[in-house]
This record gives C-alpha cells, sequence and structure tokens, in this order.
C-alpha cells in the first residue's frame, strides 16, 4: 500500500538519511506491507513501488540492490549484469509511455544510504536539468 509522499518527508526532517544500521532496504521485504509493493525479485536487485510516491504517482518505482551498497561503483560485475535484466522489466513495464530513471551519486539529498535508483513516469527536458543546476550554484565560489 502506497502512502502519503508528506509522512516520508516528516519523517526525514528529523532523520535526514538513514545509514546502515537501520536499513529499510536490506533484508527486503520486512512485513506485509512492504511485500505487497514487490513488482519483481532479481537475482541480485528488487523492484517494488515506492511506498512514499512523488506526487502521487503509482508508478513511481524504486530498483535496488539486495546487498548494502551505496554507491555505484561499488557494484560488483554480477549486480551490473542483472541491472540489465531490470531495466528490461522497468521498459516492459512502462511499455511506449515516456519514463524516465535517476539517482544520486553522493548522499546529498538522499533519504536513505542503501544504493536506489527511482524510476518515473513522464518527460524530462534539458530545461529541468537546467534548472536543477541553477539551484546548485556550484560555479559561484
Ligand atoms: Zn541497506
Amino acid at each position: 500500500m502506497q502512502k502519503n509522499r508528506e509522512a516520508w518527508d516528516n519523517f526525514t526532517k528529523n532523520n535526514p538519511i538513514i545509514w546502515k544500521e537501520n536499513c529499510i532496504l536490506c533484508d527486503y521485504p520486512k512485513n506485509k506491507d512492504d511485500k505487497e509493493l514487490v513488482l519483481k525479485n532479481f537475482d541480485y536487485w528488487i523492484v517494488i513501488y515506492n511506498k512514499y510516491p512523488y506526487w502521487w504517482t503509482k508508478d513511481h518505482l524504486l530498483a535496488f540492490p539486495k546487498r548494502h551498497i551505496e554507491l555505484t561503483k561499488d557494484l560488483n560485475n554480477e549486480e551490473l549484469k542483472d541491472l540489465k535484466n531490470v531495466n528490461t522489466f522497468i521498459n516492459d513495464y512502462f511499455k511506449n509511455k515516456d519514463y524516465f530513471s535517476f539517482l544520486r551519486e553522493t548522499y546529498s539529498g538522499r533519504s536513505i544510504a542503501h544504493l536506489h535508483y527511482h524510476y518515473l513516469p513522464g518527460k524530462i527536458f534539458s530545461e529541468d536539468i537546467t534548472n536543477i543546476l541553477k539551484k546548485q550554484k556550484i560555479w559561484e565560489t
């Protein structure tokens, strides 16, 4: 059962990032509610509906490795190979609809340290990325 994103945002205000010792993605699913969110269980990855989707879209999917990994550079060859199966599955899931994915390559902005890809329906344009970059102010130092 998916829940209101606001509940997650309120939770993360006091718990800015969930580290390995309290990881909610390790040993997933841990309970019946989590089990209902599982879309596909691969050898090395799990694809789920996001429990707290952005903008109430049911099709906000997450894919994460079963092993607790935090950075893509730490994925091993088996996990990288299985990621192709994940992406084939996701592509079939969205069929002919537009979708895009993202992940955070560092910890800033993450609420869960465990590596996870977001997949969302819709289109992403260069001006969307420009707006993200404008907020960064990384070139003003
Ligand atoms: Zn984990």
